[in-house]
């Protein structure tokens, strides 16, 4: 079998992470796993898009801590990717995600399009992803498992379809347009490990959506209809 040197690298690297881990348990010091971890989109600098008034920032972080306390009255403990207004870097989103050790990721958008036609919310989650490696003992003893870097997804490619289709499930609902989830190779995908999903809860550029965003019912609707979608996920688990 021939190991690329890269790959070698990259099986010491995950090798040490994994005393580094292990360390952490035996120490004690190992975090209580999260069951979800959400991602409130943009924030600091990068407000996201913005209309009248709103920003996708600061939606996605309140939309965030209602859907992490929906899910806390039903007992699933939620990490947020940030409690606050501040910059975050996609690999520190992917970073946080992948510690929390989380069963389902869901990144929280608002849309927008030139088009007046766009309407509705959209949800994508990670491509197919490259070959799974996995290295045999020689002599017998149990394979290393090896999941590159941008392959991360590869165990998780049918649950994070799943993920997304039940928040989808739960969102279109009440619309006409049904599109269910869309595979795209997004950026906060690579590298990341747990099933993932990010929701475009609707398009901001559209006046009608945009006045949905901003009214109380409407949104407690929305982080219901999501908190929906990750239960359901939760319990086919
Ligand atoms: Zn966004």
């Amino acid at each position: 079998m021939i190991i690329k040197r890269n790959t070698l690298a990259f099986g010491l690297g995950f090798f040490f992470l994994s005393c580094l881990v292990k360390g952490l348990l035996a120490s004690g010091q190992a975090p209580i796993p999260a069951a979800v971890w959400l991602d409130a989109g943009h924030g600091g600098q990068d407000q996201g898009v913005q209309a009248l008034g709103f920003k996708e920032a600061a939606f996605s972080l309140d939309l965030a801590k209602r859907i992490a306390a929906r899910l806390a009255s039903r007992g699933i403990k939620c990490d947020l990717s940030r409690q606050a207004d501040v910059n975050l870097s996609i690999t520190a989103r992917v970073l946080s995600a992948n510690l929390s050790h989380a069963a389902a990721a869901v990144s929280l958008h608002a849309n927008f399009s030139f088009s007046k036609a766009s309407k509705g919310v959209r949800v994508f989650v990670p491509t197919q992803a490259g070959q799974h490696l996995s290295l045999s003992d020689p002599k017998g003893g149990p394979s290393l498992s090896l999941v590159r870097w941008n392959q991360s997804q590869a165990l998780n490619i049918e649950s994070s379809k799943r993920l997304g289709q039940l928040i989808a499930e739960e969102l279109e609902a009440g619309q006409a347009a049904k599109r269910g989830v869309q595979a795209l190779p997004l950026a906060l995908f690579k590298g990341m490990v747990p099933p993932a999903a990010v929701v475009e809860c609707g398009f901001v550029s559209d006046p009608e959506e945009l006045a949905g965003f901003k009214d109380e019912k409407q949104l407690q609707d929305l982080a219901e209809k999501i908190s929906w979608g990750i239960l359901r996920f939760l319990r086919e688990r």
